[in-house]
C-alpha cells in the first residue's frame, strides 16, 4: 500500500499558537518523542527568525536522525544561508523555502509584482539547493493564488530542483471540494509533477484542516503537514492525531498508510500539551480526555457486550492504557521500575532514585498512584530547566472575614529567603510573597487549574502563563495541595524565565 509522507510543523507552526514558546531543550524534547511516533518529516524552526531558533534547528539536526530535518526560510539569502548553516549536522536535511503568491500578499505584503515573485522563488530554490539535499517549495497562501500563476510559479520551482511541492492554505480559508480541485488542477496542469512530492499544508480557521487535508489526498496529495493537537498559528493547523487515525481507521477508504507509531500517539499529545501550556479541549478527536469515555447507558452497554457497537477505534491503538496493576504505598522500586519501563521511561539510576522518592511521598497521600500520576513525576524530576528557585516552605491563611496572607521559604541554592505577603486571596498573596523574594516584575497573563486525576484525593495541577519583559513563560506545578500547585508553577515559571534569559 503506497505511504501518505507525515511531516509535523508542532515545533514550526505550532511554535507560532500565541503564547507559546519553546526553549531548545523543549524542542529536543519533542523532537525525540516525535521520532519515536516515526513521523517522517520534522519542521524543527525557523532558524532566521532568531538566535535561539537557530541553535534550536542545529540542535535537532544534531541529535535526531531518523527523520528528515526541515527548516524554513523566505526566499531571501539570508534566511536560506541561515537554514543551511542550521541544518549542518543533519542526516537528511531539507530547506523549505516559501513565498507568497495570491495578489492580496504580493500587493500589500510584498508589494512586488508577479514577475518579481516567480524571479524570487526560483532564485530561492536555486540557492536552497546548494544548501541542502532537498529543497520544499511553498507558495504561501496558494489557496487564494491565480491556479494559472501558482501553477508557473510550481512549474518554475521544480525546473529549479523543488523536490517536494507544499499548497498551503495559509487563511484557512478552502473547502474540501475546492481544495482537492485545486490539488487535482497542479497535478494536470504543471509538468513532471509525477517527479515531486505534492504536499499540503492546511489551517483550521473554519475547522476545515483536516477534512481539507484528507481531501487533497484524494486529489494527489502524498505529504500532509500538520501537528500535535492540531496547535498553531490562529486556530491551528491539521491535526497529526486526527489525520494518521483517519488514514488507518478508514484504510478501506482511503487506501494508503503512513509510518507513525499510533501507540505513541497519546503520549506525545500529553507532551506537548504540557510543553506549551495548551490544556487539549475534552472533546478533542483522538486525545481528548472524553474521546473514548461513553457516557450514555445504551452506549455503555454495548460497549460492555461488544466494543465496536460504539468504538471505531481502541484506547490501546493510540496508547492510552487501562492501568493493570495498581501502584500504591505498598510498592517497592521493582514494581515501579517495570512500569515506568512499560510506560517507555529509560531512566539513570539517580532520575530513578528521585522519581522513587517522589512517589512515595505522593503515595502516602493518595491511595492509588495512576500511571498519569507518574508521568508528571518523571517529567518533573527530567525537567532539564535548572531550579534556581526551589519552595521549601508555604503558609497561607484566607478566608471571607480575614486578609489573606501568604508566607514562603524559597530555597537560591545556599541561601533561603522568607517573605510574607498579603493579596486577594491565598494565591495572589502567595505570588506577591514569591515576587518579594526573586525581585521579579512578573505580571500573571493565565492562570488554570485541573485534577490529574479524579477522586478527591486527585493531585492538582497549575499552569500558569505569566509575562515580564523578556517575554511570556508558562510553568507548570503538580501537588495534591492546590496553594502548593500553585506557587510551585510560579516558580517553575520564574525559573525557566531565568533559564531563557541566559541563554
Ligand atoms: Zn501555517
Amino acid at each position: 500500500m503506497e505511504r501518505i509522507i507525515i511531516f509535523d510543523t508542532t515545533l514550526r507552526d505550532g511554535e507560532q499558537s500565541p503564547g507559546v514558546g519553546f526553549t531548545t531543550k523543549e524542542k529536543l524534547e519533542i523532537a525525540k518523542q516525535l521520532e519515536k511516533l516515526r513521523v517522517d518529516v520534522i519542521e524543527a524552526g525557523f532558524p532566521a527568525s532568531s538566535p535561539g531558533d537557530f541553535e534550536a534547528v542545529r540542535e535537532v539536526s544534531r541529535e535526531v536522525k531518523n527523520p528528515v530535518i526541515t527548516a524554513l526560510a523566505r526566499a531571501v539569502p539570508s534566511d536560506i544561508k541561515k537554514a543551511g548553516e542550521a541544518l549542518r549536522e543533519a542526516r537528511k536535511g531539507r530547506i523549505h523555502v516559501f513565498i507568497a503568491t495570491s495578489p492580496i500578499h504580493m500587493k500589500y505584503k510584498l508589494k512586488k509584482t508577479p514577475a518579481e515573485v516567480l524571479r524570487l522563488a526560483q532564485e530561492g530554490v536555486r540557492m536552497a539547493k546548494e544548501y541542502a539535499s532537498e529543497v520544499e517549495f511553498s507558495p504561501e497562501d496558494a489557496s487564494r493564488s491565480d491556479p494559472a500563476f501558482l501553477y508557473e510559479v510550481i512549474s518554475a520551482a521544480i525546473e529549479e530542483g523543488a523536490g517536494i511541492i507544499n499548497i498551503p492554505d495559509t487563511v484557512g480559508y478552502s473547502v474540501p471540494e475546492e481544495f482537492r480541485a485545486l490539488i487535482q488542477g497542479i497535478m494536470k496542469n504543471v509538468p513532471d509533477m509525477e517527479k515531486i512530492i505534492l504536499s499540503v499544508h492546511c489551517h483550521n480557521d473554519l475547522g476545515m484542516a483536516t477534512a481539507n487535508s484528507l481531501s487533497a489526498i484524494k486529489g494527489g496529495a502524498r505529504q500532509i503537514e500538520c501537528t500535535i493537537n492540531g496547535i498553531g498559528e490562529r486556530a491551528g493547523n491539521a491535526s497529526l492525531e486526527e489525520i494518521v487515525m483517519a488514514l488507518k481507521t478508514r484504510q478501506d477508504f482511503f487506501e494508503f498508510s503512513t509510518n507513525v507509531n499510533t501507540s505513541e500517539i497519546y503520549r506525545t499529545s500529553r507532551l506537548v500539551s504540557r510543553l506549551t501550556g495548551m490544556p487539549v479541549q475534552p472533546n478533542k478527536a483522538i486525545v481528548g480526555r472524553n474521546a473514548f469515555r461513553h457516557a450514555a447507558g445504551i452506549h455503555q452497554d454495548g460497549v460492555l457486550k461488544e466494543t465496536t457497537t460504539y468504538e471505531i477505534m481502541t484506547p490501546s491503538s493510540i496508547g492510552l492504557e487501562e492501568g493493570e496493576l495498581v501502584l500504591g504505598k505498598l510498592s517497592g522500586r521493582h514494581a515501579l521500575k517495570e512500569r515506568l519501563r512499560r510506560l517507555g521511561f529509560r531512566l539513570t539510576d539517580s532520575q530513578f532514585e528521585a522519581v522513587f522518592k517522589t512517589f512515595k511521598e505522593l503515595a502516602d497521600k493518595k491511595k492509588e498512584v495512576f500511571d498519569e500520576d507518574l508521568i508528571f513525576i518523571v517529567e518533573e524530576q527530567t525537567f532539564h530547566i535548572p531550579e534556581v528557585y526551589s519552595l521549601e516552605y508555604i503558609h497561607t491563611v484566607s478566608g471571607n472575614q480575614i486578609l489573606p496572607t501568604a508566607t514562603v521559604r524559597i530555597r537560591k541554592k545556599d541561601e533561603v529567603f522568607q517573605e510574607a505577603a498579603c493579596g486577594d486571596g491565598p494565591i495572589d498573596a502567595a505570588y506577591k510573597a514569591i515576587d518579594r523574594v526573586t525581585g521579579l516584575k512578573a505580571n500573571l497573563l493565565d492562570y488554570s487549574i485541573r485534577s490529574v486525576t479524579g477522586g478527591k484525593d486527585a493531585l492538582g495541577e497549575v499552569m500558569v502563563k505569566i509575562e515580564t519583559e523578556d517575554g511570556i513563560v508558562t510553568g507548570r506545578g503538580v501537588s495534591t495541595d492546590i496553594i502548593e500547585a500553585s506557587a510551585k508553577a510560579y516558580i517553575n515559571a520564574i525559573n525557566r524565565l531565568i533559564y531563557r534569559r541566559e541563554k
